[in-house]
């Protein structure tokens, strides 16, 4: 029988090694919208560290189309997208995100980490192998895990690493290759060599998976994001609402129509999770009208990278050299 005492002393002596490697993290509230100045603790705060690239999180023209959607299609869907949970609004962001990224179709997730949760498990089996980067975001990491695909990893950016890798793959038999990467690294915020990627991937007749979350909307031609940037096609990419694009939440994954529908077919996180919320897919809808003609926030976005980036360099804080938005 388990003891509950013990167990819960156990959590908390976890707890306790937490807190005193320094890392436990505690959650600060924010006392109003998200934005470039937020309330905080009574106070105003500039704030640097959201995923709110383009400032969209609180754009009235989103508020607006998240509330007509909610007095035209209701609250919400109760139920997932292939029972009774698609709506219009649904079928027409996935069309408008696949013609954004110039791909043949589109799914639409609770969340991005769930689109990486579901990516890998349908598509690929035990002949298969999935070669990824170290610094991938936890939700490749894992999606990862839940193939039967094998798995090699890639020190990250290296590729002599990532030739090696190719081959030991190619060396064991796979039958398909998938390499995994993120189009700009959460974690550090520089670029994934995606053009040397992509020649390595095509030499080992491999394909590409590219997850864009720090990317789309404004990274590349028309914020089309790291692919575009590089000027190579990503065979499958992943992204989320969640950042640039409005910020709110929902992930999607673009690409050819039978990678799509048999993502339809078999991704549990699609399957057996409820619809988005038929306001967020409007706002999300609003949101592509504003990014598909945002050079103006793009050009802001970088602008403001830059100053960052020169005055606190000017302070002798250490910035990362990558000349991206999401530099930690
Ligand atoms: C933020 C992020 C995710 C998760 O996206 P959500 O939509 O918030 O779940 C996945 N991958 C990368 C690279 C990210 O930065």
């Amino acid at each position: 029988m388990t003891d509950s005492g013990a167990f819960l002393e156990h959590l908390s002596a976890v707890l306790a090694g937490i807190e005193a490697e320094g890392l436990t993290k505690r959650e600060r509230a924010i006392e109003g919208p998200q934005g470039g100045w937020v309330a905080m603790e009574g106070r105003r705060m500039l704030n640097l560290c959201a995923n709110n690239y383009l400032g969209l999180a609180d754009d009235p023209r989103l508020i607006a189309a998240a509330r007509a959607a909610m007095e035209s299609h209701g609250f919400g869907m109760a139920s997932v997208r292939f029972i009774c949970g698609t709506g219009d609004l649904h079928l027409a962001l996935e069309a408008r995100l696949a013609g954004f990224l110039g791909t043949q179709d589109a799914i639409l997730f609770a969340a991005c980490f769930d689109a990486n949760g579901a990516v890998f498990e349908p598509l690929l089996g035990a002949e298969d192998a999935v070669v990824s980067d170290s610094l991938n975001h936890a939700s490749i990491i894992d999606g990862i895990r839940l193939s039967k695909a094998r798995r090699f990893r890639y020190a990250n950016g290296d590729m002599a690493d990532l030739e090696a890798q190719l081959k030991a793959a190619r060396d064991g038999g796979a039958r398909f290759v998938m390499v995994a990467t993120d189009g700009v690294f959460s974690m550090d915020g520089t670029f994934a060599p995606l053009a040397e990627i992509r020649a390595l991937a095509d030499r080992y007749g491999a394909l590409l998976m590219v997850d864009d979350c720090h990317a789309t909307g404004f990274v590349g031609p028309q914020g089309r994001g790291t692919p575009a940037r590089a000027g190579v096609r990503a065979d499958i990419l992943t992204g989320t609402l969640g950042k640039a694009l409005g910020g709110a939440l929902g992930g999607y994954i673009a690409g050819p129509q039978p990678v799509i529908d048999l993502l339809r077919q078999r991704a549990r996180p699609y399957l057996f999770s409820n619809a988005l919320p038929p306001m967020v897919v409007a706002a999300g809808l609003a949101a592509m009208d504003i990014v598909e003609a945002a050079d103006d926030l793009r050009a802001q976005l970088a602008a403001n990278a830059a100053y960052w980036r020169a005055g606190l360099e000017g302070l002798g804080s250490a910035c990362c050299p990558a000349n991206t938005p999401s530099c930690r």
